[in-house]
């Protein structure tokens, strides 16, 4: 199939023509003809499907007839998070160069003024992120009473950020009679009733699984101890790492995003860090000197990178294993995209072996180990270490110890673990085709380098440690951690943190 099928004004063949797209993606091809027609979708498909040219192309077509009135914008999109949402504005501008359209963004971080003034101009577009836009409205500064297409994007992303109640508030503001384009990567029940709500006789497209993981990215597993482990492990991938270009590492959490953002930066790694305590100025540096090929390395939580289109990704690594499976997928999938192939490497440790196997559940197959095994590994830090066992009942062994665990008085004997991750191998195969367990033993690679000693400042990754592990309050001192509004330039209005 190609473009010209789709009935498409010729502005946007033309548009479409010059970006170099030849074929309509599944979701292009099934949503714009009847977008074209007012009719309303419901896309199940997520970020990388081509979803986003899927609502501006026939949204451009469509707002060739008509003008926009002051104050009173045309069509709505609603995005979750302000990149996303200066993403889109860069595809209106992209598919829309042969339009004279008037697009506004409505995002927190950027001054009211200039907002309000492309507003007061009356815009053919605008696209929001939900708190900002129902700021203005409270203020009286907008009408949504002109609304001729609403999109709303990312919904299950906006369902994790909380802003369901702010969607609903949009769509009982904007004409009954509007067209929606609903888009979202998964349906939870939430999501579901909303749409049964919102939606009038929706054509429903579902084009990719979140379970599905491209065959054009080698996935490996690579073990790994504690936190501290955890960092030399993932400078020894990046040094040995094959035609890196250029990688994504992802963190669970926000404040372990600025710990090992400044822990590469000290070992001398070219990286860059993204996450929703940065404010909007930050974040679109990172971003943009990642983009450029100023840093190769950006560190990022989930939240602050989904949706991103980040283009040519060669390298993931996950430093922590995501505890929801889909993320995972959503992860690996920033790499090895549009048949380029890419590599996502996860570092394990032995507590992280229960995600590992819902990940390997999801996808449906097992993830191979890649390096030395967890019987392989060098003793964890914290036992090589003589300071370490000073620290006494008030350290982290000693909190591990008070909470009961068993590996927090000893570790297991070599060959009781061996059992046991038998057993575990043997039970799950028991259970289906797929064996999803984890090697007793991986052999070291025969061409890995030895273990490398470590360097002497990576005492200061260790001080910080017991802060790292847990989600606790933060330890304020001069170790690894640098609290996160040290890591931020001063400005005068903070970014509103909902809106992340
Ligand atoms: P999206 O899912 O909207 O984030 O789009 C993912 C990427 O695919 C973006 O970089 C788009 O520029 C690109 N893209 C969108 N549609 C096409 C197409 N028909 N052919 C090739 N690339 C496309």
């Amino acid at each position: 199939m190609t473009f010209d099928e789709l009935g498409l004004s010729e502005k946007v063949l033309a548009a479409v023509k010059a970006a170099g797209y030849v074929n309509p993606t599944p979701i292009q091809a099934q949503a714009i003809p009847p977008a074209l027609q007012g009719r309303d979708i419901l896309g199940i498909a997520q970020t990388g499907t081509g979803k986003t040219a899927a609502f501006t192309l026939p949204m451009l077509s469509r707002l060739e007839q008509g003008r926009a009135r002051a104050r009173v914008p045309r069509t709505l999109i609603l995005e979750p998070t302000r990149e996303l949402a200066a993403q889109v504005e860069e595809s209106f501008a992209k598919y829309g160069v042969n339009h004279k359209l008037n697009v506004a963004l409505l995002i927190g971080g950027v001054s009211f003024g200039d907002q309000e003034a492309k507003i007061m101009r009356g815009a053919d577009v605008l696209i929001a992120t939900p708190g900002r836009l129902l700021d203005f409205f409270d203020r009286g500064k907008l009408l949504l009473t002109g609304i001729e297409i609403l999109v709303i994007d990312e919904a299950d992303r906006m369902l994790d950020m909380g802003f369901i109640p702010d969607i609903e508030r949009v769509c009982k503001l904007v004409p009954f009679t509007r067209q929606t384009l609903f888009f979202s990567a998964t349906m939870p029940p939430e999501i579901t009733r909303l749409t049964e709500a919102f939606l009038h006789n929706p054509v429903r497209i579902e084009v990719a699984r979140a379970a599905t993981t491209a065959s054009t990215i080698r996935q490996a597993l690579v073990a790994s101890h504690g936190h501290a482990d955890k960092r030399e492990t993932l400078r020894n991938l990046i040094r040995d790492a094959e035609n890196l270009k250029n990688a994504i590492i992802f963190c669970n959490r926000k404040r372990d995003v600025a710990i090992l953002h400044r822990s590469l930066q000290k070992h001398g790694f070219s990286a860059g860090a993204l996450h929703g305590d940065m404010d909007q100025l930050a974040r679109m540096a990172s971003l943009d000197a990642f983009k450029n090929g100023d840093v190769n390395l950006l560190v990022c939580s989930d939240v602050a990178a989904r949706g991103l289109d980040i283009p040519d990704v060669s390298h993931v690594y996950n430093f922590d294993v995501p505890t929801h499976s889909e993320d995972y997928v959503h992860r690996i999938g920033r790499t090895g995209r549009a048949g380029r192939s890419g590599v996502a490497l996860t570092i394990v440790t032995e507590d992280d072996m229960k995600y590992v196997d819902q990940i390997q559940s999801l996808i449906g197959k097992a993830i191979d180990w890649e390096g030395p095994g967890f019987d392989a590994l060098p003793p964890p830090m914290e036992t090589t270490r003589p300071h370490e066992h000073r620290r006494g009942g008030r350290g982290e062994r000693g909190s591990r110890r008070e909470r009961g665990g068993e590996r927090a008085t000893r570790r297991p004997e070599r060959g009781e673990r061996v059992e046991r991750r038998t057993e575990r191998v043997e039970q799950v195969e028991a259970e289906g085709p797929v064996a999803m367990g984890r090697p007793a033993h991986s052999p070291r690679r025969p061409d890995a380098e030895p273990a490398r000693s470590r360097p002497v400042d990576d005492r200061r990754d260790r001080r910080s440690r017991r802060h790292h592990e847990d989600d606790g309050p933060p330890v304020i001192g001069l170790g690894d951690h640098v609290p996160s509004f040290l890591l931020r330039p001063v400005v005068l209005r903070p970014a509103k943190v909902a809106e992340e």
